[in-house]
């Protein structure tokens, strides 16, 4: 329980997986409800059947799970304003509409979709747009055209109809926006706005501002996208005679160049994802990939959405949940569209990569190495981690940066013998394996002094030396400290390693 009169939700429409730009205003709203001890409420919009997706809102809740935001109040966790599914509220709007008919805010509209479209395209040809606003209302099929007595005829009848909102004529409405100051509209410029369907569902705009109002929301944090709607709404709670919560519209997330908004069907196009997690369309059975399969860690993922629209006002970049919560403020996001840049998401992934367990890591990576068709010591994997982790960015990275701690070298990469393998290599790590054998402790140390000491008694080329001897033991010229990688494999398969190099690559004519 909260002791707080702040109460933020998020109010998502289950009509598909949920897009990145939403995952993000949901954790503001976390964050924000947070801060100030109050509550965070998820609510589902699902008054449009028409657009209904099966499984897109159990998709909503598992990506909020694997994200770790949790909500005080619910479909999932219930509370004290439900029900939080709007298909499941359905008689309840029927008499606030009622009240706006009454209170003469709204009313009947009988025109058929056949109708309203011939009239569209009437307009079109003389190159004007129809909009169904307090101009057009006279001339159309309504009840403020037709009166009360033919309008209930048409209601006894059973004619379909729609109830419109009475948008006022000439008024200016005058809004104040969290992020964006104060914003003015004229209401000549609003159309009619449907408020109740012919299905007896109401519409977004009249559903949302009643639960909001009924479940006591302080403060609406949405999408820049909705900006358009808030005159509507702040003239619906005038029209209730409601006291309004406070609004904040995100910037949009934008495309990696810029160049307009990042939508769902960007992902896979441009090579990662929009969504937390994949998803199966469920009509056509297409796989979109999801931030959780590509291998990002939910910390890392939370962390670089939160700056994406938002800033701490310092140089600060790496946030946990809780230190995001302890700077977040609306007075920080952005008035300006935020560029996803894939490049950055990775780097976040990086530093999250490389503060995370050496065990937790291995254990991650284990299923990867046995899936390679490798069975290795969990401790071998944990000490291979540590020395290759600060060189990838995803856990299923980091095991083509260490197999070759588990398996011998199959090839031998061309470039680098060509280059490094010299005319002297092959006698020099012949002698190599005298000078290493039996060395007490096969530690790191002990053998870098040892191999270094002879080098240098030997008046060998450093470089020369080391570049050859990785490379019969990697195979390549990549990898940690060669001396903590001998250690690792022990003196019998480091010796192994150079007798098999020596046998493949050959003398040097
Ligand atoms: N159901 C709306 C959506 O899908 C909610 C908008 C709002 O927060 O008011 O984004």
């Amino acid at each position: 329980m909260t002791n707080s009169n702040i109460r933020v939700r998020f109010a998502p429409s289950p009509t598909g997986p949920l897009h990145i730009g939403g995952v993000r205003t949901a954790l503001y709203n976390y964050l924000f409800a947070k801060k100030h001890g109050g509550s965070f409420i998820l609510r589902i919009e699902d008054t449009d059947q028409t657009r209904f997706v099966p499984g897109a809102e159990q998709y909503i809740v598992d990506a909020f799970n694997w994200c770790g935001l949790t909500f005080d109040e619910g479909v999932t966790v219930g509370g004290d304003y439900g029900p939080y599914k709007q298909s499941d509220r359905k008689e309840l709007y029927k008499s606030f509409t009622e009240e706006l008919l009454e209170k003469g805010h709204a009313y009947y509209a009988f025109d058929t979709p056949e109708e309203l479209g011939a009239v569209r395209i009437q307009y079109e040809s003389e190159k004007k747009t129809f909009i169904y606003n307090y101009e057009e209302r006279k001339r159309l099929r309504n009840s403020i055209t037709l009166g009360a007595e033919e309008t209930n005829k048409l209601i006894d009848e059973g004619s379909p109809f729609v109830i419109r909102f009475r948008m006022p004529e000439d008024e200016t409405v005058i809004m104040n926006d969290i992020i964006r100051g104060k914003v003015e509209v004229n209401t000549s410029v609003l159309d009619d706005k449907i408020l109740f369907k012919s299905d007896g569902m109401p519409t977004y705009h009249l559903a949302n501002i009643v639960d909001d109002h009924l479940m006591k929301i302080s403060h609406v944090i949405r999408g820049e996208e909705w900006l358009p709607s808030l005159p509507l709404h702040v003239l619906l709670y005038d029209a209730f005679g409601w006291e309004k919560p406070e609004f904040a519209h995100l910037p949009l997330l934008l495309k990696p160049d810029g160049n307009g908004k990042l939508s769902k069907r960007d992902g896979d196009r441009l090579g990662f994802p929009v969504f937390p997690l994949q998803w199966t369309d469920p009509k056509t059975g297409g796989i979109s990939s999801g931030f959780r399969e590509d291998g990002y860690f939910p910390g890392a993922f939370v962390n670089m959405l939160a700056m994406l629209g938002w800033n701490p006002g310092d140089e600060r970049e790496i946030f946990s949940l809780e230190e995001l919560t302890e700077a977040f403020s609306l007075e920080r996001v952005g008035k300006s569209g935020a560029k996803f840049d894939p490049v950055k998401a990775a780097w976040y992934n990086h530093q999250y990569l490389v503060k995370e367990d050496d065990e937790v890591l291995a254990n991650l990576l284990m299923p990867i190495a046995i899936e390679n068709g490798y069975f290795v010591e969990i401790e071998q994997l944990v000490n291979a981690v540590s020395m290759v982790k600060d060189r990838a960015n995803f856990v299923k990275d980091l095991w083509g940066q260490l197999d070759f701690f588990f398996v011998r070298p199959e090839t031998y990469d061309e470039k680098a013998v060509k280059k490094r393998w010299k005319a002297d290599s092959y006698d020099q790590m012949e002698e190599l394996k005298g000078v290493i054998s039996g060395i007490p402790d096969f530690t790191s140390e002990n053998t870098e002094k040892v191999v270094k000491q002879w080098i240098e008694d030997k008046g060998y080329g450093m470089g020369m030396i080391m570049n050859a001897f990785r490379l019969v033991i990697v195979g390549a010229l990549k990898g940690p400290h060669l001396f903590d990688i001998i250690e690792l494999l022990g003196e019998e398969e480091t010796l192994e390693r150079i007798d098999q190099g020596l046998h493949e690559i050959g003398r040097k004519e």
